[in-house]
C-alpha cells in the first residue's frame, strides 16, 4: 500500500481570529503535539504546504470576493461578504492564512492524484461553510470545494464528500449542487436548532445532480449509538451505488457532548469509530483513496486533540487503542496553556460505541430522520428506501 500523507506546518496557526474567538488554532497545535507524543508521527514526514494561488481559489470563489478578503484588514469593518462580523472577524494577513489552509488540503489531494499517497490528512482544513462570494461560520476560503474542483480537473468524475461535522456542510453542497460527479453527504444537528439553518433531508440537489446532495439532520442530543445507526443506514449503501474514485471527508469534532457551540452528544470513542468506518469505506468503495480534513471543534483541550489524533492515526494505520494514557509531556503542555483545564487521563471517554443497525423495528426521532433521508434520495440511486438490506 502507498504511504499516507500528513500535511502540516506551524505556519497554519496564523489562521487566528483572536483570543476570544472559538476557532482557536491552539487546537491544531495541541493535536500535532499529542500525535507526536504518542508516537503516531514516528518516521512520518510532515508535508509543508504552499498557499493556494488565485487560479485555484477561483475554483470556489469570485474574483470580487478574493479582492475583498485581501483588502479587508486595511479597509476597516464594513467590507461586506460576511467579513468583519462577530463570526468572521478581520485579522492581519487573513488572505495569506486562509490561502495556506486551502494549499494544505490541495497538497493532500495532489499527493493522492499523483499516486504519491493513497490517503492524506489535512487537519487545518475543513472550512466547509465558505461560499463563493461570502465568508461564513469562521470559514473564509473553502478548501474542501477547491480540492474537489481540482480533483475533477485531474479527470476523476466520481467524488464522494462525507461531512461529519455537527454543522451542515452547506458551502460544499452549494458548490456542487448541480454536478452529478460529486456526491455530498452531510450528517449534522437539525437545522431548525443550529447554524447554518440548512441541511434538511429535502435538499437533494438539482438538475443533473438530483440525488447527489444528501442530508441527515439529527435531533439534538443524539449520541454515538444514534449517530452511528444513522450513518450506517445511509452512507455505505450510497457509496456502494455511487462507487467514488476518491472519498473526501470533513471530520469536524464539534459533535462531541462537551462542545460549547452545539448539542449532539458524541464521544471521542464515537469519533474514533467514525474514522475507522470511513477508512473501511474508502478501502471498499473508493479504491482506497481517502482525503481527510479537519473542521469544527471547540472543546480545545479535552476533545479536539484526542479526536484528531485518532483521525491522523487512523489515516496512517497507526491506530491508537482507546485506553492509552495521555503522555505526561502533553498534559504538562496543556496545563501550561490552560492551568485550570481538567485533562482526561486517556485517549477514551470510556464510551461503548456499539449500536443497533436500522431496520430493527424501533422508530424514534433518529429513525424518522433516517427514513426521511432514505426516501428522499435512495430511489434516485436505484435503492429501496424501505428495505434495510439496501
Ligand atoms: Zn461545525
Amino acid at each position: 500500500m502507498s504511504p499516507s500523507a500528513v500535511v502540516w506546518d506551524p505556519a497554519l496557526l496564523a489562521y487566528d481570529m483572536g483570543d476570544q474567538h472559538p476557532f482557536n488554532p491552539v487546537r491544531l497545535h495541541l493535536t500535532m503535539r499529542l500525535a507526536a507524543a504518542l508516537g503516531v508521527l514516528d518516521d512520518v514526514p510532515l508535508l509543508s504546504p504552499e498557499p493556494a494561488g488565485a487560479k485555484d481559489l477561483y475554483r470556489a470563489h469570485s474574483a470580487e470576493y478574493l479582492e475583498a478578503v485581501q483588502q479587508a484588514p486595511m479597509a476597516g469593518w464594513d467590507v461586506g461578504h460576511g467579513l468583519g462580523t462577530e463570526d468572521n472577524p478581520l485579522f492581519t494577513d487573513m488572505h495569506d492564512a486562509a490561502s495556506l489552509v486551502v494549499g494544505s488540503t490541495l497538497l493532500g489531494a495532489r499527493c493522492i492524484a499523483e499516486g504519491r499517497a493513497q490517503r492524506a490528512v489535512s487537519i487545518a482544513g475543513g472550512h466547509h461553510h465558505a461560499m463563493q462570494d461570502r465568508a461564513a461560520g469562521f470559514c473564509i476560503y473553502n478548501d474542501c470545494s477547491v480540492a474537489i474542483s481540482w480533483l475533477l480537473e485531474q479527470g476523476y468524475d466520481r467524488i464522494a464528500y462525507v461531512d461529519t461535522d455537527v454543522h451542515h456542510g452547506d458551502g460544499v453542497q452549494a458548490a456542487f449542487v448541480g454536478d452529478p460527479r460529486v456526491l455530498t453527504i452531510s450528517l449534522h444537528q437539525h437545522p431548525f436548532t443550529l447554524f447554518p439553518g440548512t441541511g434538511y433531508s429535502s435538499e437533494i440537489g438539482a438538475g443533473d445532480g438530483e440525488g447527489r446532495a444528501v442530508n441527515v439532520p439529527l435531533p439534538p442530543h443524539t449520541g454515538d449509538a444514534g449517530w452511528l445507526r444513522a450513518f450506517h443506514a445511509v452512507v455505505p449503501s450510497l457509496l456502494e451505488a455511487f462507487r467514488p474514485q476518491v472519498l473526501v471527508t470533513q471530520c469536524g469534532v464539534d459533535s462531541h457532548r462537551e462542545d460549547p457551540l452545539a448539542d449532539l452528544s458524541l464521544t471521542v470513542d464515537g469519533h474514533r469509530a467514525i474514522y475507522r468506518e470511513l477508512r473501511a469505506l474508502a478501502e471498499r468503495w473508493a479504491e482506497g483513496r481517502w482525503l481527510a480534513v479537519g473542521g469544527g471543534g471547540y472543546q480545545l483541550m479535552r476533545v479536539v486533540p484526542r479526536s484528531w489524533t485518532h483521525l491522523i492515526a487512523t489515516v496512517l494505520d497507526h491506530d491508537v487503542t482507546p485506553d492509552v494514557p495521555l503522555p505526561a509531556e502533553w498534559t504538562d503542555l496543556v496545563r501550561g496553556v490552560a492551568p485550570s483545564a481538567e485533562v482526561p487521563p486517556t485517549m477514551s471517554d470510556g464510551a461503548d460505541v456499539g449500536y443497533s443497525p436500522w431496520g430493527d423495528g424501533v422508530d424514534d426521532a433518529v429513525d424518522a430522520a433516517i427514513r426521511d433521508t432514505r426516501r428522499a434520495v435512495f430511489p434516485l440511486h436505484g435503492l429501496d428506501p424501505d428495505d434495510p438490506r439496501d
